[in-house]
């Protein structure tokens, strides 16, 4: 399977789909890894917060695939925030990962009530000039915290990566980001397995072109334009979910599943957020 390229802002080409290692531990992110690069995948999504960097970097070696092929994201953690430390955290996680460069970094929370994420933006900003990282981006920022960095910083965030599928669409948040040039990537794509995958309306429609549920809601992503990063460590959901390319949803379907929105997060909410 061969994945479509969509290009951020800043002119990077970054995967569409890619692959998730939230709660995967050091030894299953690298299992997982090796399967998902082996089925496809090009694309990988981890942080620091995650304890993971490790497995997926002796995963990425060990698939003999070329560094260049490989986009590789990960994000500094709440703990890591303020200029030195941003500096000093990206240098741990390349460190961890056994790579030189990172094709994307992104703040995982912005802790509006902390107010160093502005400076941390300042750090990836010189990241990315000095070549340590090839785009940078944002996780769970809202309109009020992006459009601070709009105004205040040089670079406009390539990505914003925040909870999304069928019962939290985010609406607002993804019209913002169009305004803006910002990528919208959504994490929990399949709503984390809390029985967004048993919706008899997305069962229906799977059933329509002969297939699953998930894979129903990640061309619904697909097709609204979002990067999707969908997480299993089983093998058979690792090539299910990254066999999306062969079917379209209609314009009905598409409305249909427009029409779950339930606007409610499983996650925190990022305004409150501040987990250390
Ligand atoms: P997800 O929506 O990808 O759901 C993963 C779960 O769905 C799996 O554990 C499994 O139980 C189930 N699943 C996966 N494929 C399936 C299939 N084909 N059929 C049936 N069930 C299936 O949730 P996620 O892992 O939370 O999100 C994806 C990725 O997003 C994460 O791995 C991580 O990389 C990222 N993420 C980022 C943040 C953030 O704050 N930036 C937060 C959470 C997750």
């Amino acid at each position: 399977v061969s994945v479509p390229n969509v290009d951020l802002i800043d002119g990077t080409a970054m995967p569409q789909l890619g692959f998730g290692v939230f709660q995967a531990s050091d030894a299953e992110a690298e299992q997982a890894v090796r399967t998902a690069l082996e089925q496809g995948y090009r694309s990988v999504d981890t942080a620091s917060a995650y304890g993971n960097e490790e497995g997926v970097g002796r995963a990425l070696r060990a698939s003999g695939v070329p560094r260049e092929e490989l986009f590789i994201t990960t994000k500094l953690w709440n703990d890591e925030q303020g200029y030195d430390s941003a500096l000093r955290a990206c240098d741990a996680s390349l460190s961890r990962l056994g790579l030189d460069y990172l094709d994307l970094y992104l703040i995982h929370w912005p802790m509006p009530g902390r107010g160093t994420y502005l400076e941390t933006w300042r750090a990836l900003e010189e990241l990315k000039r000095d070549g340590r990282v090839r785009a940078i981006g944002v996780s769970n920022f809202t309109v009020e915290t992006l459009g601070r960095i709009i105004e205040e910083a040089d670079a406009v965030p390539a990505v914003n990566q925040i909870e999304l599928h069928p019962y939290f669409q985010q609406d607002g948040l993804r019209a913002f980001h169009r305004d803006h040039g910002i990528r919208t990537e959504a994490w929990a794509p399949l709503g984390q397995g809390h029985g967004l995958l048993d919706d008899p309306a997305l069962d229906r429609i799977g059933r329509n072109h002969g297939r699953t549920p998930a894979q129903v809601v990640l061309r619904w992503h697909l097709q609204i334009g979002n990067v999707v990063i969908p997480k299993s460590v089983t093998p058979s959901r690792i090539a299910e979910n990254i066999d999306v390319f062969g079917f379209e949803l209609s314009p009905d379907d598409m409305k249909a599943i427009g029409e779950l929105d339930q606007n409610t997060r499983f996650g925190p909410d990022p305004a409150t957020f501040e987990m250390a």
